[in-house]
């Protein structure tokens, strides 16, 4: 941390904050330059961060030099983060994880024609909502356990790995006996109970960016479940509020770019809930295969105008598989 003095500061003020370096475990090296002093402070920056230099009096300014994301961060780590999702999934590698399925699991029959059709387009996951955060109390909330019976029946019928939202504490336990991934949602990106909930299992966790969440706000939820010693984490990009509703949301292929720079996880995109239309997923996909995705994360139905939620966004069966061919040659490059 770099904290540099006010001009004409009093040495006691100066003082004030070597002793509070010092109480913190750090270590004070002053430059006295002909006009400012500067204190550079080496020693725990998560300790130092939280003592509220500026407010300090002769202070101009302290600025932290290391990530507040030190596990997520890339830098101290000499690699990127490559897993296994499940056995033979490997995410974080040459090859680029697809995902689909539907919104929300529906019955057994649907959700074995889908498992069907998804393992044929070449994905790897099985998706599907069994607890649902709906804007209206009133819609579709999902089948709960029943929904996560299914999901995992199916997927291990097809073996397919399977991911599924967890919306709350009280279901992490439940969730984690029958789905491979844990899946946070736009809506509990800031939901730190949940993050350090699933931060206690060892179950691969996809974070999606909040609605209006800032990118390093995105990162630090990750961090949340490092800190908690759970090292599988993925980063997804679903698109972020904006002033246009032409789209849904307002997919930020940068952020992809930026996420991967600043930390070592893999960082995956959702097409569906970016673009909200199937129209735009194939699009996003190719752009966000370009742009570095390590993973897609499809909604997909054969019947979209039949499905129990985001049907509009929601692609068919066939059309999944022309998306994914359609890659390739971006995905070769
Ligand atoms: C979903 O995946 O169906 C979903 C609700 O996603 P998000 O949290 O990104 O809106
Ligand atoms: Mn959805």
């Amino acid at each position: 941390m770099i904290i540099v003095m006010k001009q004409g500061y009093k040495e006691s003020e100066l003082d004030e904050v070597m002793n509070a370096v010092v109480g913190a475990g750090g270590q004070n090296h002053v430059i006295r330059g002909v006009k400012r002093t500067v204190v550079a402070v080496s020693g725990e920056e998560t300790v130092l961060r939280t003592i509220p230099f500026e407010t300090f009096e002769g202070v101009e300014s302290a600025t932290a030099i290391l990530k507040p994301y030190k596990l997520a961060s890339l830098e101290g780590h000499d690699e990127r983060s490559r897993f296994e999702l499940a056995p033979g999934v490997v995410v974080g590698g040459p090859e680029i994880v697809l995902m689909a399925g539907p919104c929300s699991v529906e019955c057994p029959e649907t959700m074995r024609e889908i498992a069907r059709g998804i393992k044929a387009a070449g994905c790897k996951v099985l998706r599907g909502g069994a607890f649902k955060p709906r804007t209206s109390p009133y819609d579709f909330q999902g089948l709960g356990e029943e929904g996560l019976k299914i999901l995992s029946e199916v997927g291990k019928e097809h073996g397919l790995a399977t991911i599924t939202e967890v919306m709350d504490t009280r279901d992490v336990e439940l969730i984690e006996r029958y789905a491979d991934i844990f899946q946070i949602g736009a809506r509990n990106m800031q939901n730190f109970s949940l993050l350090k909930e699933v931060g206690r299992t060892r179950k691969p966790v996809v974070v999606k960016r909040g609605l209006a969440a800032t990118i390093k706000e995105w990162i630090m939820c990750g961090e949340y479940i490092l800190a908690m010693g759970n090292p599988r984490v993925l980063l997804c990009e679903r698109g972020i509020r904006s002033f246009d509703p032409m789209t849904r949301n307002l997919f930020d292929a940068a952020a992809v770019a930026v996420a991967k720079s600043e930390t070592h996880l893999p960082v995956i995109v959702d097409p569906s809930h970016a673009g909200g239309s199937s129209k735009w997923v194939e699009p996003i996909s190719r752009a966000a295969v370009a742009i570095g995705a390590d993973a897609l994360l499809i909604e997909a139905h054969p019947h979209p105008e039949k499905a129990t939620s985001d049907g509009a966004q929601t692609v068919r069966l066939e059309h999944l598989d022309e998306i994914i061919n359609g890659l390739r040659p971006t995905a070769a490059d």
